[in-house]
């Protein structure tokens, strides 16, 4: 026996979430300077961080522990949205908060719902409490709701929905959630996962927040890590009832958002006009390369968020020759699409670098 057997079985099945390229290790592996190199494979903001939050950062002092409690940001995001502190949970990142949930509610023998082709951190955070992972197929690229509810039984605590999805960026209508989460039994948590949301016009945004009231069990995230362009910092949040809430509070590091990534959220908030730039760079870049993609022939998957999946056929072979022009993308056959490769929006010059090196590949 070696020590590593001694983890449990669901654990030992896990395969580790597999991130975008760092641009060092590739620059490393075709031995070239990481300025030559562009990466489209994150979802990341290309505007860079948020100024205000920049500022607000500066001269932090690194020596204190950070407010456990997080009580400015948490005092902001109430106020945004009309809630107490007291429903609100921080995250080193909302791939945190999501972990939280499943920290808080499953366990062996119990269950959890998601769809076909949504973002990997539910299966793999449902299978590290060694909860079973119930996938629903896909119905256009989308979440299939009705397909979802009916998958729900008595075994069943937590249901993940991602709106816009990533990979896909398929958008459901905020009345098919909220009639979604109404016909959910109130046994089972709703994770209404908008890591997107400031990419979505005003009209396409659902006024999830607001639902909390009347759906204890409805847990919606958000982050500070795309359109507000601080991903290295790690911070996200959820909104919930408070019961649920302290649930959640209770499983997680008493420290789990550092001192500059709080400063930073909070001057981010309210830095509106960053987050305008931030979307209308987006609008314009995400029709740069959809246009191209016609052009070329190719079949996209419609994106409400900042990537798009394109069919290039032999993903695989289509990704090695992008990676060799210092093009990175991802590939996104563990997400079940083996013939699409997902690409971020970028600036201008960095779309068009993608699209060259992409009519080179195929
Ligand atoms: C990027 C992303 C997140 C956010 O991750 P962070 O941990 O906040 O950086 C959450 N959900 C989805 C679907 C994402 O694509």
């Amino acid at each position: 026996m070696q020590t590593c057997d001694l983890a449990p079985a669901y654990i030992k099945a896990l395969s580790p979430y597999q991130p975008g390229k760092p641009i060092g290790d590739l620059a490393r592996e075709l031995g070239i300077a990481e300025g030559k190199i562009i990466k489209l494979a994150s979802n990341e903001n290309p505007l860079g961080a948020s100024p205000r939050a920049l500022a607000a950062i500066a001269g932090a002092d690194l020596s204190r522990y950070p407010d456990g409690n997080g009580f400015e940001l948490k005092s902001a995001l109430a106020k945004r949205y009309a809630l107490e502190t007291s429903q609100i949970v921080l995250g080193n990142g909302s791939g945190d908060v999501l972990e939280l949930v499943t920290l808080a509610f499953l366990a062996p023998g119990l269950k959890a719902v998601f769809s076909e082709h949504a973002f990997a951190v539910y299966p793999l955070a449902t299978q590290a409490r060694g909860a079973l992972g119930v996938v629903v197929k896909a119905r256009d690229f989308g979440h299939d709701l009705d397909a979802m509810r009916e998958a729900i039984d008595d075994k069943t605590r937590v249901v993940f929905v991602a709106n816009p999805n990533n990979p896909t960026g398929t958008l459901l209508q905020a009345s098919a959630i909220k009639s979604f989460i109404g016909s959910v039994p109130l046994e089972v948590i709703v994770i209404l996962d908008e890591a997107y949301n400031e990419y979505l016009a005003p009209e396409q945004q659902a006024p999830s927040a607001s639902w909390i009231a009347s759906h204890p069990n409805l847990v919606v995230t958000r982050t500070f890590s795309k359109a507000y362009g601080l991903a290295g910092l790690r911070v996200g949040y959820g909104l919930t009832s408070a019961g649920v809430a302290d649930m959640m509070n209770r499983v997680r590091q008493p420290f789990n958002v550092s001192g500059i990534a709080q400063a930073a959220a909070v001057a981010a908030l309210d830095d509106y006009e960053f987050v305008k730039r931030s979307f209308e760079l987006n609008r314009a870049g995400m029709l740069q390369l959809t246009q191209a993609f016609k052009k070329l022939g190719r079949a996209y998957i419609p994106s409400a968020g900042n990537f798009v999946s394109v069919h290039v056929g032999d993903a695989p072979a289509v990704n090695a020759k992008l990676l060799q022009q210092g093009v990175i993308v991802r590939a996104i056959g563990i997400y079940n699409l083996p013939q699409h490769l997902r690409v971020s929006v970028g600036l201008p010059e960095e779309n068009e670098r993608f699209l060259t090196a992409l009519r080179e590949s195929l």
